[in-house]
């Protein structure tokens, strides 16, 4: 997948009127925005788009309506915080396409701020429907794609309009695909992979994908048990994904054949409970008694994928090393936060739990790139084509 795309930063904007895809999914209660990052993240974005003379219509999803109109998901909020982040009106659409909103596009100025009615009122934007992306396309001359978070997505919004189009992407989205995209197609060496939480189904693909780009894999968390039940380790009562333990050794002959490095934990960490069990206690791998569980990874294996990561040019992380919500199972994720930070190469967290591990330790700003998108980053990671990034032409 090429992952340089015809940027904003070269359309030509003035007196062009934008369709800008935004993520404006954010926390919603009783009208009230929880966190306004999401927002934030988009203004970069459109402000170019005005500055060069261009005027935004801006469209996005919020939550999950499912092709009905529910007043509390409404975007009018989002118009409104929207506004008073840019300093100037936002002028908020009825519906996102029908003859009210076309009139409101049509007398839309040179540097106004157009924001309309959440997509996903209408189920024709979650099916693709050509005609529902052809009407929304008909309120606008070009198309910029800047919602990272569903690129994964095939819809009307994300993928559909670039048939009507000329397509380009906004700054997060280009931001994103050269962090991810660098990370994994061109990296600097040795590259180091990072995998872990509960589930190892979830991770299979990346597990197979990056065994084709990476020097060194590590795996920590529950769905390092099942590779170590697959050793003929004893692992108590872990988490164990049984259907999976074929695969996972076809990964390990993967990673011989390969020349990669597959490090699985050397200890545990581990307790009778999440919560409220045994006194938790450290034991080397494979050697988990029954009625206990692995919960974390132990303090060698800390040393031991910290000293990896450090020495990388490249460290890609996705999932927590441990049971991390839980403070006395968090040691081993903070410490694989800590050694990202501390790496000198380039470090890349793709989003989800390892994200909200890194801010929580306070490190956020020490990590190279952050991504915005969970499960479009994992299915980035898998190397997956992406609907959303491939509807966009090459640069
Ligand atoms: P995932 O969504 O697959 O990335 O998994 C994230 C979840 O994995 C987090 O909620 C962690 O609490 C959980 N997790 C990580 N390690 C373990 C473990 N050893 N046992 C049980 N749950 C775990």
């Amino acid at each position: 997948m090429n992952y340089v795309k015809k940027s904003v930063a070269d359309a030509p904007l003035r007196g062009k009127k934008v369709l800008l895809r935004c993520d404006f999914n954010v926390p919603l209660k009783n009208g009230v925005i929880g966190d306004d990052t999401r927002i934030r993240a988009a203004l970069e974005t459109i402000r170019f788009i005005l500055r060069e003379g261009g005027s935004v219509i801006a469209c996005s999803h919020l939550g999950r309506p499912k092709g009905q109109v529910v007043p509390e998901m409404s975007l009018k909020p989002v118009a409104e915080r929207l506004g008073e982040l840019l300093g100037l009106p936002v002028q908020m659409a009825p519906d996102c396409v029908g003859a009210g909103t076309e009139a409101m596009a049509k007398a839309l100025q040179p540097g106004q701020v157009l924001l309309l009615e959440n997509l996903r009122f209408h189920k024709e934007e979650e099916k693709n429907d050509p005609d529902f992306a052809k009407a929304l396309a008909s309120l606008a001359d070009l198309y910029v794609s800047d919602a990272f978070g569903t690129v994964h997505r095939a819809h009307a919004s994300t993928a559909g309009v670039a048939d009507y189009l000329p397509a380009y992407c906004g700054f997060l989205i280009a931001a994103e695909l050269k962090a991810l995209g660098g990370a994994v197609e061109d990296p600097v060496r040795p590259l180091v992979a990072v995998l872990g939480g509960a589930k190892v189904a979830d991770k299979l693909a990346v597990i197979d994908h990056l065994l084709d780009k990476a020097d060194t894999l590590l795996i920590g968390g529950g769905m390092s048990y099942t590779f170590t039940k697959a050793l003929g380790g004893q692992i108590g009562s872990s988490l164990l994904d049984e259907e999976k333990l074929d695969y996972v050794r076809k990964m390990m002959d993967k990673a011989k054949a390969k020349g990669v490095k597959l490090l699985l934990p050397v200890d545990s960490l581990i307790s009778t409970a999440i919560s409220g069990g045994e006194e938790p206690r450290v034991v080397p791998d494979g050697q988990i008694p029954d009625g206990w569980m692995g919960l974390d990874i132990g303090p060698e294996t800390r040393k031991l994928f910290a000293s990896e990561i450090e020495k990388a040019g490249t460290v890609i992380w996705n999932g927590p090393m441990g049971v991390f919500e839980e403070p006395a199972f968090a040691g081993g994720t903070m410490a694989v936060a800590a050694a990202m930070a501390a790496c000198k190469g380039t470090t890349v967290i793709g989003g989800g739990d390892s994200v909200s591990a890194v801010q929580k330790a306070g490190l956020a700003d020490k990590i190279s790139h952050i991504s915005t998108g969970g499960g479009a980053s994992l299915e980035f990671l898998e190397g997956k084509e992406l609907p959303g990034i491939a509807c966009l032409p090459d640069a």
